[in-house]
């Protein structure tokens, strides 16, 4: 009989003393929604879940799923079986390999268990000694962790590895934001980080067709759907810049073409945000990485807003968002080559240290500039995921 459970840890939720219940039932929720579709039966327990009476072959997709949901510290696969040492026992010696240094480690949330928790260690460890000669005892760095769980009702719990999840807080406790996405590695790295602490996005992809190609929208909403497995609420809309690139490239000097873009956009994302009910806006600055993050620029094109905007990435390295990007699957979509809107009319010096005042001046050389943004804000497109 297959006998297997998956045992959930959850992480820095268990923080949360009072508010712990809302923490805990909107995970609980995300769990129930994630594991969808797959038959088997949830326990939720004081300080750990269970997921029970599952198929032998849905083991591998019902870890992969646990490990998307914010919140999860980590999973054990376990086997279980009843109180009666000797069955107990028997499954020990069956997940001890037959060479290697090993320990056993008992918990005991059914307190009236005849052994306590350092009898029940002896008097297994000698059983695995007995069964397997080659093995040695290792209490401070076992090569085997032998972990038996006895619980109350009956249920006892052998495992030996903990798998780690994506850790952080579940989605849903901590507001929304508008996550600016582009097609590239580091606005998908900075929603999943957002996301991770419990925000729940909203992406906004900003494209200039026909200067941009359809292709290049796909491949960001491409992007969306991965982040849609760790953010299960995830919307989109875009909208072009078409017409305000083009008034730009127009009535401005060639060089303030980045940053002037990057305030309509900004103006547009916190329309956008407000409509949505989006309490900030995300984006994946990193500081210095290209002309349009240095301190300067960031000043002048925070300053058309008045809501918060994170950018997690601020202090990170490029190969540290690209270590992130690969690890929740991003990164491979990420560097398909792409054409984005900031490269279109790209000047061949772009500022890298903008005034205020001389960017406002060029700014007001837009003819009908106001009509333009509202005309982009009106006609946002959402997209299906
Ligand atoms: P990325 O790798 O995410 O494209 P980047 O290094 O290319 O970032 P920029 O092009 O200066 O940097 O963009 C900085 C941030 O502005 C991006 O991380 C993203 O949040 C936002 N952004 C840039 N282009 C777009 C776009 N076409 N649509 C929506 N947001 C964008
Ligand atoms: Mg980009």
């Amino acid at each position: 009989m297959f006998d297997n459970v998956i045992l959930i840890r959850y992480g820095e939720v268990y923080l949360k003393g009072k508010n712990f219940s809302y923490f805990e039932n909107i995970l609980k929720d995300n769990i129930r929604e994630k594991l969808n579709g797959i038959g088997c039966k949830l326990y939720f327990g004081r300080g750990r879940y269970v997921v029970k009476e599952y198929g032998e072959s849905d083991e591998l997709e019902i870890i992969r799923r646990l490990k998307q949901v914010f919140g999860l510290h980590s999973v054990s696969v376990a086997r279980r079986c009843g109180y009666d040492l000797e069955e107990i026992v028997a499954l020990a010696v069956e997940m001890t390999p037959d060479i290697g240094s090993f320990r056993v480690t008992a918990h005991r949330s059914y307190k009236k268990y005849p052994l306590d928790s350092l009898q029940i260690n002896m008097k297994i460890g000698e059983r695995i000694l007995a069964a397997k000669p080659n093995l040695s005892v290792d209490l401070h760095s076992p090569q085997t962790t032998i972990n038996i769980d006895i619980r109350e009702g009956g249920d006892v719990y052998v495992y030996t590895d903990a798998l780690t999840c994506a850790g952080g807080m579940p989605s849903g406790t901590a507001g929304k934001g508008l996550l600016l996405l582009s097609g590239g590695i580091d606005s998908p790295v900075a929603g999943y980080m957002m996301a991770k602490r419990g925000m729940e996005l909203t992406a906004l992809h900003f494209h200039s067709y026909p200067y941009t190609s359809q292709a290049a929208k796909e491949k960001a909403c491409d992007l969306a759907r991965i982040l849609s497995d760790y953010c299960p609420s995830l919307k989109m809309h875009c909208v072009s810049l078409t017409k305000i690139q083009e008034a730009i490239h127009k009535y401005c000097k060639p060089n303030y073409m980045i940053t002037l873009v990057r305030r309509a956009m900004m103006r547009i994302a916190q329309a956008v945000s407000k409509e949505h009910g989006c309490g900030c806006i995300i984006n994946g600055e990193s500081l210095g990485q290209v002309a349009s993050q240095t301190l300067e620029s960031i000043t002048v094109t925070n300053a058309v807003v008045d809501m918060p905007v994170f950018r997690p990435l601020i202090g990170m390295d490029k190969d540290e968002i690209i270590a992130i990007s690969e690890k929740i699957g991003t990164f491979k979509k990420s560097i398909e080559p792409y054409d984005d809107c900031c490269t279109v009319f790209l000047p061949e010096f772009p500022l890298i240290k903008p005034t205020m005042e001389k960017v406002e001046e060029q700014e007001h050389f837009i003819r009908d500039y106001d009509e333009l943004i509202a005309t982009a804000i009106s006609e946002a497109e959402p997209i299906e995921l």
